[in-house]
């Protein structure tokens, strides 16, 4: 089948606790002129403390700023956390939600995620939500059972028309900082398996628009045949977005058509 090309395109960084204000500030002042005309949407999910200052720069560019968690409560006596709304208030976009390193360090359950996506949605945060399988998993043949579990249960009760707020990102844990990524065929084939779940949980057409990025050792080298996958529709990247040549790179990385 032919990939659906009106589908957004979505590159992201991911800094993780990486960058003070003043990286993040210059950073920014060499990538935007290096992604000035690009077609796909580019996104940095910064420390908390730089998203307000990263906001302002990004204003009137083609970046988007998001923040790399939140809380799922509205507000409340929860030290150390944070909240959608204060986010969205400090100029985050998105947020990603259920990043492997949240789920394995942090232990965040699929139901904990299924609520800050929900409370994502409600205060206008788009989730960027994340699913993988770890390396025992997939060498124990569970990779697709894996998959299906996470985007059962941490995407239960979301609306068809939410998903159209929503981003979805398949970061194999094995493959997450160990400079071992999927190959293009196996990124595809769990690409492919998470549209049908979606089909199946949802429905043809949420599946169909749903824009699912591969996350995993993505770097300036490889994202061009990743991004090409007909159900790949752009790469969430960690080490290789802390380096605004490198990130720019990958964003240009992104096929013609
Ligand atoms: C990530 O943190 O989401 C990630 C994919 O990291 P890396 O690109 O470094 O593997």
């Amino acid at each position: 089948m032919a990939k659906n090309n009106s589908r957004t395109i979505v590159v992201a960084g991911n800094w993780k606790m990486y960058k003070t204000i003043d990286e993040a500030l210059q950073f920014m002042d060499q990538l935007i002129p290096l992604v000035a005309d690009t077609r796909a949407k580019v996104y940095v999910a910064v420390p908390f403390t730089a998203i307000h200052p990263t906001a302002a720069k990004a204003k009137g560019t083609s970046i988007s700023v998001g923040a790399q968690n939140m809380n799922d409560a509205s507000e409340g006596a929860f030290t150390g956390e944070i909240a959608a709304l204060m986010l969205k208030e400090a100029g985050a976009h998105f947020v990603l939600l259920g990043h492997s390193e949240r789920r394995q360090i942090f232990k965040e359950s699929d139901a904990f995620i299924n609520r800050k996506v929900k409370r994502a949605l409600a205060e206008g945060i788009q989730p960027v939500v994340c699913v993988g399988e770890t390396l025992e998993e997939r060498e124990a043949n569970r990779t697709e059972e894996v998959l299906a579990r996470q985007l059962r249960e941490s995407l239960e009760g979301i609306s068809s028309a939410e998903f159209s707020q929503l981003v979805l990102a398949y970061e194999p844990v094995w493959a997450i900082g160990t400079g071992r990524t999927a190959t293009p065929a196996q990124a595809q084939e769990a690409h492919a398996f998470c549209r049908r779940c979606i089909t199946e949980l949802w429905n043809p057409e949420v599946a169909d628009s749903l824009s699912i990025l591969y996350g995993g050792s993505v770097k300036p080298d490889n994202a061009k045949k990743l991004m090409e996958q007909e159900d790949i529709d752009g790469v969430l990247v960690g080490g290789a977005s802390l380096d605004a040549h490198a990130f720019a790179s990958i964003v240009k990385a992104q096929p013609t058509s």
